[in-house]
């Protein structure tokens, strides 16, 4: 990376930025347990976010709570100068600015609150589909039969993600599985990602470029997901986010919910044994609950 021989030499992060970003990771988490139809554990996350709210100043306090009201992410990363909430090229003084640290500045165009990551780039994701390939819709936006794995040979969780991961890398839908692993292994000890029905939702939020991409795993004997739970798991969707669709995220999540909270869905899931098989029957009971 080329230095602008003007930039600040190195980045302050402004005392509220990590609670912040905390904060609004808790809430996210809260909206996937609501989206993936889980009631438990939301009392502990309310009473942390309650914590967090409490901890920061009035004023701060206010103006997160009116950004996500409106628009879920009430603070994001500068990625190559633009708001990674938006899109829009901040100017460069803006970003001299929230570099420095001092105090919260917000974009000027979708206001949300703005901070420069410690390590960039953080996860670069290529493009999903080429840009002459047609539109397409349903689940095959986000997913395609190379990502299909009906015979998961992992048989922990760790190693489940993992084999998800590098199949997503091997594929050419990201660059680098490894560090999608350990960013998902993250997500995982804030609160399992394990739902109902033996299904679970793993993910990486917050990579660079990029679109929302989902690998889909079965294990037919079922894997410990979460260690304090009995249910096995056999159903797996990895899926990685990039900032701008995390909003989408909670949809898709919700559509995923939906259709396989019933059972003859998830048998036929879990019936498939060829990635051919896995991908029809996944874009077909998904045909009217993700558009
Ligand atoms: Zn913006």
């Amino acid at each position: 990376m080329v230095t602008n021989p003007s930039s600040p030499s190195k980045n302050i992060t402004h005392p509220l930025v990590n609670t912040l970003v905390q904060l609004q990771e808790l809430i996210l988490v809260r909206s996937e347990q609501d989206a993936s139809m889980v009631d438990k554990h939301l009392s502990q996350l309310d009473n942390s976010i309650q914590a967090l709210l409490n901890s920061i100043p009035k004023e701060t306090h206010d103006l997160f709570q009116r950004i996500e009201k409106k628009d879920v992410l009430a603070i994001v990363p500068i990625s190559n100068n633009v708001c990674s909430g938006c899109g829009l090229t901040l100017p460069v003084s803006l970003v001299y600015a929230v570099r420095a640290g001092e105090k919260l500045y917000q974009c000027t165009n979708c206001a949300r609150i703005l901070y420069y990551p410690e390590v960039r780039p953080r996860r670069i994701s290529r493009k999903i589909h080429g840009r002459s390939e047609p539109r397409r819709s349903g689940i095959a936006r986000f997913s395609s039969l190379s990502l299909m794995t009906p015979n998961l040979h992992s048989t922990d969780r760790d190693k489940v993600i993992e084999e998800l991961a590098m199949k997503m890398e091997a594929e050419g839908f990201v660059d680098n599985g490894t560090k999608l692993v350990d960013a998902a292994l993250e997500r995982e000890a804030i609160m399992s990602t394990a739902v109902e029905h033996g299904i679970a939702f793993p993910h990486v939020r917050g990579v660079e470029g990029g679109g929302l991409t989902l690998a889909l795993g079965i294990n037919r004997k079922g894997i410990k997901f979460d260690s304090a739970e009995r249910t096995l798991t056999h159903i797996v969707f990895f899926i990685v986010i990039p900032t701008a669709a995390s909003v989408f995220y909670l949809r898709l999540l919700s559509g995923l919910t939906q259709t396989f909270l019933k059972k003859d869905t998830r048998e036929k899931l879990i019936a498939a044994q060829t990635p051919e098989e896995l991908w029809q029957v996944l874009v077909k009971t998904t045909r009217t609950t993700i558009k």
